[in-house]
C-alpha cells in the first residue's frame, strides 16, 4: 500500500516532531505547510513576505496561495513512495482543494492521523518551543488566537474524515518516543499490517 496520510492537530501537539520521525522510518515525503513557509519567510521571498503577514499573527495563509503549493509540492518526483502532509487541510476549503488534487492523480488518502492533547498543555508546550526555536508566531497573545483558529476552522475536519472512515486519533501526551511507538502501533492496525509487511 502507498502511504498517504495527514496529520492534524492543535498546535503544539507534536505534529512536526513526529511527522519527521515517522516519514523517515516509513520513507516518503513529509510535507509541512508551515516548514515550508517559514523557509519562504527565512529566504525573504516574495510568498514568505505574504505568508509572513498572516503567520505572524496567528492567522492562516490564504487557501489559493496554500493550495497552490500544496498542488506544486505534490508533483514532485520524491512523492512518489508516499507522503504524509503536516497542517494541511486545515479548513473545510482545503479539504476540498485537496480532495480535487488526489483526484487528478486518481488518488485517495488512507489515513488522517489527529494528534490529540488537552488545551491546558498547548500553551505551556508553545511557550517552551518559543525559547528553543524562536518562532515569530509563538507569542502568549499569538498561541491563543492560533488556538481559536484550530478550534474554529481546523477541527470540524475531523468530523469529515471520521464520517469517512480514515480518522485515526491518537493521544499526543507523553515523551516522544511513547507518543511515536503508540502512533505506529495504532496506526499499523488501522491500516490493517502486520510487522512482517510493513
Ligand atoms: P502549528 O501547528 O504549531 O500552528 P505550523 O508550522 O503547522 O505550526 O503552522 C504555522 C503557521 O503557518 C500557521 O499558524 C498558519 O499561519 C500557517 N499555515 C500552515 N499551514 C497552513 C495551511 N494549510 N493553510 C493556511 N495557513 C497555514
Amino acid at each position: 500500500m502507498k502511504a498517504r496520510f495527514v496529520m492534524v492537530g492543535p498546535p503544539g501537539a507534536g505534529k512536526g516532531t513526529q511527522a519527521k520521525v515517522l516519514t523517515e522510518k516509513l520513507n516518503i515525503a513529509n510535507i509541512s505547510t508551515g516548514a515550508i513557509f517559514r523557509s519562504h519567510i527565512a529566504e525573504q521571498t516574495e510568498l514568505g513576505k505574504l505568508a509572513a503577514s498572516y503567520i505572524d499573527n496567528g492567522n492562516l495563509v490564504p487557501d489559493e496561495v496554500t493550495d497552490a503549493l500544496v498542488r506544486d509540492r505534490l508533483n514532485q518526483d520524491d512523492v512518489e513512495q508516499g507522503f504524509l502532509l503536516d497542517g494541511y487541510p486545515r479548513n473545510l476549503h482545503q479539504v476540498e482543494a485537496l480532495d480535487a488534487i488526489l483526484a487528478e492523480r486518481g488518488e485517495k488518502l488512507n489515513a488522517v492521523i489527529e494528534l490529540s492533547i488537552p488545551d491546558e498543555d498547548i500553551v505551556g508546550r508553545l511557550l517552551y518551543r518559543a525559547e528553543v526555536e524562536d518562532r515569530a508566531d509563538d507569542t502568549e497573545e499569538v498561541i491563543r488566537h492560533r488556538i481559536d483558529v484550530y478550534h474554529s476552522a481546523t477541527a470540524p475536519l475531523t468530523d469529515v474524515y471520521r464520517q469517512r472512515g480514515i480518522l485515526l486519533t491518537v493521544d499526543g501526551t507523553g515523551q516522544i518516543d511513547e507518543v511515536l511507538d503508540r502512533l505506529v502501533r495504532e496506526l499499523k492496525s488501522f491500516l490493517n499490517i502486520s510487522d512482517e509487511e510493513q
